[in-house]
């Protein structure tokens, strides 16, 4: 092992929880590793493996990337789609999929084919699964989820992300065939739990390092310990979070994301009594027409069973929709502005329809030519802004969403630009994609 390399683990935005793990693991393996968060005063390296989450970054921190000095690895969601990251962005080689057993494997190969370089090389791909013959590209091994604990770094609880200082991983994979969603996709439909003594010991050194707002993440949540498909264990569930809180206090405690379908009364009574008691349903539409379409797998007397359950526990309820998803006519629209407006909840989170690298949405979208495209077709409603009807269908949803809740909000100008220059940020971004992804013409 060549432990006079330096190794760097480089996140553009913020520390990734995969990030961190691939540095323990490294760090565990006897390797020189730091963490780095941007592009300014990056340590020399010899080895630089980039994380990054979205299609986007793939061109947005293409230059500084480009320009990093070492061997580069590029891993993270990203990935999925290997060949469009590595033609858009070409690094040395890509990592897909799951890296904490391949890393290592990885590291042995440039070790042996080391030849006094300064920069070490790839030369042969003994044990590596490579994807398509393409010796740039590595498929990771799926991991056990027994590890070494993450590389943490030491402003750790400086950051935010939703509010929370990190995402710990509870557990992997998810039952649920959502169209728009990459879980399933990247870790596939079983679930995978980690032992809870471990994720303890996480939390606990992840709070000696600083924390103190954990999320704990994982598709949806209640899912941790699932003993079969599409089956909860509210024991193994309750237990983990009362662990997790008797640390943390549940005020520093989020569950961020569960299906509606995957609750029961002890679920939520654990939510209740060991979390900021917030509940984060997906629910996503208001037609069930459009729910098919997104293979979502659950109807609008589930999301209101739901509704009515969490509330009787005293929990706060925030739901997630998605417009402007194919095959989202007016009408449907306008079912899910009903819908949000029978619901009454305590926060909404609106997106439109973003197709990520490997899902059917993806699929979907790329079989709608460009100008049937309601990202790419100019809105009516709010002509002077020049929006498109998807970003218009989200301003609206948003607008509304501050009358539809249990604590109206005036809308002030203020909150008006703000969710304006969100949906079209939003928009843009999607934009993006969407032409990178399958090509489309750019909305003028
Ligand atoms: S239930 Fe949640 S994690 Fe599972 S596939 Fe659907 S959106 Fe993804």
């Amino acid at each position: 092992m060549r432990k006079d390399w330096k190794i760097t683990i480089l996140t553009p935005e913020f520390y990734t929880y995969g990030s961190m793990v691939i540095g323990g693991v490294l760090g565990d393996a006897g390797y020189s590793v730091a963490l780095h968060k941007g592009f300014q005063n990056i340590p020399k390296s010899d080895v630089i493996f980039i994380s990054l989450q979205s299609t986007i970054h793939l061109l947005k921190y293409r230059d500084p990337i480009l320009k990093l000095p070492g061997y580069k690895i590029l891993g993270g969601p990203v990935t999925h789609v290997p060949e469009l990251a590595l033609e858009l962005l070409p690094v040395d080689m890509v990592l897909q999929g799951e890296g904490e057993v391949t890393v290592l494997k990885i590291m042995e190969e440039l070790e042996s084919t080391f030849q006094g370089n300064s920069t070490p090389k790839m030369k042969s791909e003994n044990d590596l699964e490579l994807v398509e013959k393409n010796p740039k590209i590595v498929k990771g091994t799926s991991s056990s989820l027994i590890r070494p604990i993450p590389l943490i770094p030491d402003d750790i609880g400086s950051e935010s992300i939703r509010g929370a200082n990190v995402y710990i991983e509870t557990h992997r994979g998810c039952p649920g065939n959502c169209g728009f969603c990459q879980v399933p996709c990247f870790f596939g439909r079983k679930v995978r739990s980690r032992p809870a003594a471990d994720i303890i010991n996480e939390v606990r050194t992840f709070m000696e390092k600083g924390t103190q707002r954990i999320a704990i993440s994982g598709g949806t949540g209640s899912l941790y310990g699932s003993p079969k498909f599409n089956q909860v264990d509210e024991q193994a569930f309750g237990s983990l979070l009362k662990e997790i809180s008797n640390l943390t206090s549940p005020p520093n405690l989020t569950i961020p994301d569960i299906r509606v379908d995957m609750i029961n009364d002890d679920i939520l009574d654990s939510i209740r009594k060991y979390t900021n008691k917030w509940v984060y349903f997906g629910i996503e539409s208001g037609s069930e027409k459009v729910l098919k379409h997104m293979k979502k797998g659950i109807n609008l007397d589930e999301v209101r069973s739901a509704v009515e359950s969490a509330r009787k526990y005293g929990l706060k309820i925030a739901g997630s929709f998605i417009v402007a998803y194919p095959g989202e006519e007016e009408e449907d629209f306008q079912d899910t502005l009903d819908f949000a407006d029978e619901l009454m909840l305590d926060d909404y989170f609106i997106s439109i329809a973003e197709p990520l690298p490997g899902t059917d949405l993806k699929d979907k979208i790329k079989q709608i030519p460009s100008d049937e495209n309601a990202l790419f077709i100019p809105g009516e409603k709010y002509k002077k802004y020049g929006l498109s009807v998807a970003e218009e269908r989200a301003l609206e949803f948003m607008l509304e969403s501050y009358v539809y809740r249990s604590l109206p909000q005036p809308m002030t100008a203020n909150l008006f630009k703000a969710l304006l220059d969100e949906v079209k940020a939003q928009g843009k971004h999607i934009r993006t994609v969407t032409s990178l992804l399958i090509g489309c013409n750019s909305y003028k």
